[in-house]
């Protein structure tokens, strides 16, 4: 009995198999990633640190990974330093004497700190900011009382520069920056000064923002002026809000209703959402073992949707919660392995390939035993251009295929097999329009 009904079973299973593969030929559609990967993952660094540069990058080249490293862009020689913008800061100075911290002051005081030339000033700047952005608005106002009763008990040094983290080891230069975009990275902005944005006021807020980009704009060109990210996480709306009038993408903030956003601190489970894509972000600090680290790799693997977003910060000892590089070589050969499952893609890219996908329209008819598939999108092909991948259902009787895309531009693809039946991957560019499948004869 238990043969006949598993006999049965395999006979609806293959009728409705031939049923689906019919309804499909000819169909398109664009791949969730690129490459028809499982998963994407982003590897990403903040801070610009020195080791970052001579010890992970090399290791990633090594491998051919392209990573995403977010800069501080008042501490490259050449570009403009961190400066405060607003009234003469000794009239700013002398009325917090009489003046109690308050909603109408602390945004402007809050800018200024850093530029007391006060030893703790960029402390004060970052305690005010994690108070605030927690909505502890009354000891947020108090820290900035305190800080501005030690300018005021203290000779002020004249110090135009900004106070921010400086490493003196941290000595990458435009060119360098220049030539690891040749090698595939993406640099980003990470503002001019790493201060924490959540209490600046407008003007010094968008001299972070705009200041940074346009130094890299200059420097380093248009394209690595797509996506930012800025210090200290700020989960500011304000803030965001800002970012995205500025810059096209905001690591730690997307605006896409169909990404469901995992950050750091979020224990969701990714496979569990119900959004079409999940980004999740996750912080390799120094006491991740390198278990943990490896499962997020596979979990991004077994789901199809995932984005695995990874925050590295120090190397080898030098910046916050560093990593050491024989870490990071383990971590980043055991990706490498994953490679036929996992599109390892820039922070910029992998957004641009996700917005992309959302945006096209992919048709394709099949006649005679050609498939004209036709694609349109709104997005700049200047910005947007990224390669999206179509998968084609092609007649299960085609034993190879011809892309053609202009009169002389043919390309023989491979057939490849799933549960629907037959089809090709080939990639696409906002921009193109027509292509044509035909067997190959
Ligand atoms: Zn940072």
């Amino acid at each position: 009995m238990r043969n006949k009904a598993l006999h049965f079973g395999l006979i609806l299973l293959s009728i409705s198999c031939s049923i689906t593969k019919e309804e499909n030929v000819g169909k398109s559609i664009i791949t969730n990633w690129q490459g028809d990967k499982q998963s994407a993952i982003s590897i990403t660094y903040d801070d610009g640190t020195i080791n970052q540069f001579t010890v992970a990058r090399p290791i990633m080249n090594k491998l051919g990974l392209p990573g995403t490293f977010y800069i501080v862009t008042g501490k490259v020689e050449e570009s403009a330093k961190g400066k405060f913008i607003g009234r003469p800061k000794e009239e700013i100075i002398q009325e917090t004497a009489s003046v109690k911290t308050n909603a109408d002051n602390f945004f402007e005081r809050a800018s200024l700190i850093a530029y007391t030339g006060m030893k703790d000033a960029v402390q004060y700047n970052f305690d005010a900011h994690v108070l605030f952005d927690a909505g502890k608005t009354t000891e947020a106002y108090e820290v900035i009382d305190e800080a501005y009763q030690q300018v005021r008990n203290s000779k002020l040094s004249k110090v135009d520069n900004m106070v921010f983290d400086n490493n003196p080891e941290d000595t990458t230069t435009w060119e360098q920056y220049k030539l690891y975009t040749t090698e595939g990275h993406e640099i980003g902005s990470h503002t001019v000064t790493h201060s924490g944005l959540s209490v600046l006021d407008e003007a010094n807020l968008l001299f972070e923002l705009e200041q940074s980009k346009s130094d890299i704009e200059k420097f380093l060109g248009k394209k690595y002026t797509f996506s930012m990210d800025c210090g200290f996480s700020p989960r500011s709306d304000r803030v965001r809000d800002y970012v995205h009038q500025v810059y096209p993408a905001l690591r730690s903030h997307m605006l896409e209703p169909y990404i469901d956003e995992l950050d750091d601190l979020d224990e969701r489970d990714p496979g569990k959402s119900s959004k079409e894509y999940v980004k999740w972000q996750r912080n390799p600090l120094t006491d991740v073992s390198m278990e943990v680290m490896k499962s997020w790799v596979d979990t991004s693997i077994a789901h199809d949707n995932i984005w695995l977003v990874l925050v590295f910060h120090g190397v080898d000892g030098i910046g916050w919660e560093p990593r050491t590089g024989a870490d990071l070589e383990a971590y980043f050969s055991y990706i490498k392995e994953k490679q036929d499952q996992v599109w390892v893609a820039t922070f910029a890219d992998a957004t641009k390939y996700v917005r992309e996908r959302k945006n096209a329209k992919v048709g394709s008819t099949l006649k005679d035993d050609v498939i004209v598939v036709n694609f349109s999108s709104d997005l700049d092909p200047e910005v947007y251009d990224v390669p999206v991948t179509v998968k084609t259902y092609v007649p299960g009787t085609w034993r190879s295929a011809t892309l053609t895309k202009k009169q002389d531009d043919q390309l023989t693809l491979t057939i490849q097999k799933d549960a629907l039946g037959s089809y090709v991957l080939y990639s696409v560019l906002p921009g193109e329009a027509e292509m044509v499948l035909s067997k190959k004869v």
